[in-house]
């Protein structure tokens, strides 16, 4: 539709960044584009409505740029998880394979809690690593997961499959 089209219009591949072979998707012009990050805005705040979400989750480090201005838009508490060792007070930890070495994220612990309905929001899924993560933090804390959405998925990584099992039912949706 007209608004996927203005969103993958506004999305730059860059070849071999940030290693040779990868092509990475640069979202900077969007966010540069007042209509465009308006047009995003509304579909992930529509999303979170949509399925009821009472927090939202943003990754860092581009997710905390979009899911922002979703929580003010939608008017849902906004809580950042974060890699490992940045935030502040008593947080839960989960760490992950990448394609070469692991990673660690971190939420705080006070941020969620039994009967809180999640939604994470990032700007791509790739192999899917990271967002499995986040929903086995989530999980941890006894909340559930009411859903992901990503501005973009590079399907050819098996991401959502990989996201499958700890998504437990819950929609994965790409814009
Ligand atoms: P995954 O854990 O492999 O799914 O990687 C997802 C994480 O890496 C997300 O937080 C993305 O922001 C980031 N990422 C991976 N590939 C790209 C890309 O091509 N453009 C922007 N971010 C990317």
């Amino acid at each position: 539709n007209a608004t996927q089209e203005l969103l993958l219009s506004r999305i730059r591949d860059v070849a071999d960044h940030p290693k040779p072979g990868v092509v990475f998707k640069d979202i900077t012009p969007l966010l540069a584009d007042p209509v465009a990050f308006t047009a995003l805005t509304d579909a992930l705040s529509e999303f979170c409505v949509r399925h009821g979400a009472t927090k939202i989750i943003g990754l860092e480090a581009r997710g905390f740029i979009l899911a922002a201005p979703v929580a003010v838009r939608a008017g849902i508490g906004f809580i950042p998880v974060r890699k490992a060792g940045k935030l502040p007070g008593a947080t839960l930890s989960q760490a992950y394979e990448l394609e070469y070495g692991s990673a660690e994220i971190e939420v705080h612990a006070e941020d969620l809690s039994a009967g809180d309905r999640v939604v994470v929001i990032d700007d791509v899924l790739a192999t899917g690593g990271t967002a499995e993560a986040s929903l086995e933090l989530i999980r941890r804390a006894g909340a559930d997961v009411v859903g992901v959405v990503v501005l973009m998925e590079l399907g050819f990584l098996g991401g959502r499959a990989r996201l499958e099992p700890a998504l437990a039912g819950a929609p994965l949706e790409a814009l």
